[in-house]
Order: structure tokens, then sequence, then C-alpha cells
């Protein structure tokens, strides 16, 4: 297939590059040049605008950081929309609030093309190894058009009902994500502080009740889990300032849908910490940091 892909960031990168791999021509645009060159060496071709690279392609897949950037990329003069041809499928992996998924499938399908949110989860390692979960809203008939191609970049594709029903899965999978974290930090920074060897806990951890992405796949204790961002001064991965836009988008969400978020609410304010220390590039592991002695006080 011949596919546009636009945003090619820590997710986004490696996306494209499974595309490629699996034999799909993939045409780029990203407002880094160098994102751009990494992946025109890995047999990409570059565009010089979001339209550009929506023209004479077959599908359009967008990883962006967030609704406004989706928008743009969406709307703007030099954007897909002015670009795609009628009938081709746009592919936002975006994470954004389910609202605005479904405005702009109303949008695209007033342009006649179809809309399908596809938020991803598994990180940037699942990204690399092309193990993600993709977490789909569409109609069933778009949803089996577009799920060949999502599995060129992940594992698990699950339908998860209409347009936007997508988001909704991944805001609250990341709701949960940011708490589990948060956690997983405090319980190794008390048991550290106590005096426990900090392998020895997390083994123990991962082996007991407690265990979970976030304690053995992620595990923020520096020295735990060597392909972690713990393990490389929390530089890359998924950034602080992105699980605090996903918290805001569950917050978002639950006022909505008046659903109270207790545990999320602490966590967002945990996050807004980080970033407004100036910490919000790092990656959302960082949060342990809060629980550094003195670091409270
Ligand atoms: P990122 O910040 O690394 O990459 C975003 C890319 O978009 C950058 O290369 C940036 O230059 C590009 N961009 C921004 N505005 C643009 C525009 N107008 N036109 C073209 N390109 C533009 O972000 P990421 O970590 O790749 O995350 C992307 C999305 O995936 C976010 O919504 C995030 O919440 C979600 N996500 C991230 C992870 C993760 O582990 N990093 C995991 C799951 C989901």
């Amino acid at each position: 297939m011949k596919i546009g892909f636009i945003g090619l960031g820590n997710m986004g990168a490696p996306m494209a590059r499974n595309l490629l791999k699996h034999g799909h021509t993939v045409q780029v645009f990203d407002l880094n040049e160098v994102a751009v060159r990494a992946l025109v060496d890995a047999g990409a071709s570059a565009c010089a605008s979001p339209k550009l690279a929506a023209t004479d392609v077959e599908l359009v897949v967008t990883m962006l950081p967030a609704s406004a950037h989706v928008r743009t990329v969406l709307t703007d003069e030099n954007g897909v929309l002015a670009g795609i041809a009628p009938g081709v499928t746009i592919v936002d992996s975006s994470t954004i609030d389910p609202a605005s998924a479904q405005a702009f499938a109303k949008l695209a399908q007033a342009h006649g093309n179809p809309f399908v949110d596809a938020p991803v989860s598994g990180g940037t390692g699942g990204a690399a190894a092309g193990t993600l979960t993709f977490m789909v809203g569409a109609s069933e008939a778009v949803y089996a058009q577009v799920k060949p191609v999502l599995e060129a970049m992940g594992k698990n594709i699950v339908h998860c009902g209409e347009t936007g029903m997508g988001q909704v899965a991944k805001i609250c999978n990341n709701l949960l994500l940011g708490i589990t974290m948060a956690g997983v930090a405090e319980a190794m920074s008390l048991g550290t502080a106590l005096g426990i060897d900090s392998k020895v806990l997390a083994g123990i951890i991962n082996t007991s009740t407690g265990r979970c992405w976030s304690s053995d796949t992620y595990n923020p204790y520096p020295g735990i889990v060597e392909t972690a961002p713990s393990a490389r001064g929390y530089t890359g991965g998924f950034g602080t300032d992105l699980m605090l836009k996903d918290l805001g988008l569950a917050a978002d969400a639950a006022r909505s849908a008046k659903q109270p978020i207790f545990l999320g609410a602490l966590a967002q304010q945990l996050y807004q910490a980080m970033s407004s220390s100036g910490r919000g590039g790092l990656d959302f592991s960082a949060i342990i940091k809060l629980y550094e002695r003195g670091e409270h006080a």
C-alpha cells in the first residue's frame, strides 16, 4: 500500500519504519527535519507538507502529540484534507479526547474520507518491535479495511466500537498507568528508604500481587530494568507532559460523564508538580524523583 505518515516522534518513527519493513511505500512529513531524514535513510520519501504527504496515497496515518496538532495537520491550508483524494481513510493514532476524534471524523466525512481513531499502547519498545496494541474506533467495514495495515505495526488490534471508543479505551488505560507508575515509585522509594535492596524489592513485587507493567517492564527505580528510561536518565520513552495531557483528558471526560476519578486527580497533580518544576520533558517514570529525600520537604 502507499501510505502517507505524519508525525515521526518517539512513536511515529518506529511505526513508520515497520510499515516500510512490511513492504509498504511510505511518504512522510514532520516539522522536525532530523526525524524526516532518518526515515528517508530507512527508505521513505520526504514531503514538504501534510497536504503533499496525503496526496496520491491509499491511507494516511497521523501520530502527533495532542488534539491541537491533529487539527492543524488535518485542516491547515497545507493540511491533509487539502491533498487527500475522496474515499481514502485517515487513521489517527495520537492520544486525544474522544469528542475531538468524533469532531475530526465529521470533518473528514464531509470531505468523503473515513476517519479512524486508533491510539496505541505498548510504549516506544512496543512501537520498535511492532507489538503495539491498537484500540480502534470505527465502523465494522472501515475497521476491516485498516486492520491489515495496523498489523504491520502492532500485535493486538482491537475494535473498541464506533468513532471515539478507541480513545475512551486509551484514556482509561493511561489513567491507570499514571496511577500505577506513581504507586510503584512510592513503594520502591519507601522500601529503599527502609533499607531493602532495590533489586530484591523489585523481584518480590514482580512475583507478588503488586506486579504490573510499571514494575516489571518499566520500573522507575534505576538499575532494575535495563531497557527502561530509568536506566538512561529518564530520556526517550513517554514524556511526563504527555502523561499529564492524558490525565487531563481523563479528568475532562470524567467531568462530562459526572464520574469521580479520585486517584487520577491526585496522580494528575503529581505529574503537574514534575512538569511545573521543569521536568515535563523527562519520561513519566521520573515521577520517582518526587520521592527523593528533600524533594517534598
Ligand atoms: P513525540 O513528541 O515524540 O512526537 C510527536 C511528533 O510530532 C514530533 O516529531 C513533532 O515534531 C511532530 N509534530 C508536532 N506537530 C506537528 C505538525 N504540526 N506537523 C507535523 N509534525 C508535527 O510524541 P510521541 O511520544 O511519539 O507520542 C505521539 C502520540 O502518541 C501522543 O499523543 C502520545 O500521547 C501517544 N503515545 C505515546 C507513547 C509513548 O510511549 N511515547 C505511547 C502511547 C501513545
